[in-house]
């Protein structure tokens, strides 16, 4: 039970990407100790074989265009349990600070007096990154790196569609990487929005559960996004890599030693 020394609070977990070896210490820790474990369904299930006997596994996922759980009742029972007196894990994939709505988790929590803990995970764009061998800031070729959704809120009209011809036109003269997240299902749109505002070559990259033994990628020429994706059957969850760090890596293959094998992997032509 929580008292004045251990005020009423829940802890949103990252799981990262998929592998549980990606776990962080702290992430594990709080799993262990937990009494309840809201867990969204990118979680790998043996992540859950860190919770304590006894403790209440409740899975409350959230898949685009599938059944899923509605947010405001995920809110409520995180906010009833606590006050239950409950230690309350949140589980989500990836890192619970991108795209994982946590910041209304908190902001409704701290609005009903309880406290919040995060604990950061392994965001998946990085290890889509890494599964591609790929810096996504090599200074050659990056000043830096945008996270963006690809999930086009048409549902939720009080918040604004990304500018995709803006967002390519500033990438391309900043010399900024895309790592785009939710993007698979509608490559269509972003293709075609980009390559106005960025060269139709400008390679990318999309790999679908990265970290897992069912990981699969594909690249290719931005102006065959979507074709590729649709060819190579890349689904959900993926990441879209936009931008010229995969040029590099093609251009310093190209110079390595290890160059045939690893452009073979990484860039095969489109
Ligand atoms: N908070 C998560 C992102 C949640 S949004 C994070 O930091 O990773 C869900 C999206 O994340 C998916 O649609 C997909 O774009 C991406 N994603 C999550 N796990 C993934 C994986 N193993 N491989 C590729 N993409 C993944």
């Amino acid at each position: 039970m929580s008292s004045p020394q251990h005020p009423v609070c829940v802890t949103l977990v990252g799981a990262g990407p998929g592998d549980p070896e990606l776990l962080t210490l702290k992430a594990a820790k709080a799993i262990g100790e937990a009494s309840v474990i809201l867990v969204d369904d990118l979680v790998h299930p043996d992540t859950l074989k860190l919770a304590k006997p006894g403790a209440r596994i409740v899975p409350v996922g959230k898949r685009g265009g599938c059944q899923s759980t509605p947010q405001a009742f995920i809110e409520k029972l995180m906010v009833q349990e606590a006050l239950a007196g409950e230690n309350v894990v949140r589980l989500k994939g990836g890192d619970p600070l991108l795209f994982g709505r946590a910041g209304e988790e908190m902001a409704y929590l701290q609005s009903q007096g309880i406290s919040v803990k995060v604990v950061n995970g392994v965001t998946a764009g990085l290890v889509a990154a890494n599964s591609l061998g790929l810096s996504l800031t090599h200074r050659y070729f990056s000043h830096g790196t945008v996270f963006v959704t690809g999930h086009s809120p048409s549902s939720q009209k009080e918040i604004p569609a990304v500018d995709w011809e803006m967002l390519g036109r500033t990438a391309h003269s900043c010399r900024l990487t895309l790592v785009i997240y939710m993007g698979v299902n509608t490559a269509l749109d972003l293709q075609n929005a980009l390559i106005k505002s960025m060269p139709p070559d400008t390679p990318f990259a999309a790999v679908q559960n990265a970290s897992l033994a069912n990981q699969q990628s594909v690249t290719g020429p931005l102006h065959a996004l979507h074709a590729l994706i649709q060819s190579a059957a890349i689904s959900s969850p993926a990441i879209i890599v936009v931008g010229d760090v995969l040029q590099g890596l093609a251009d310093l293959c190209k110079e390595s030693p290890f160059g045939q094998a690893l452009q073979a992997v990484a860039l095969p032509s489109a």
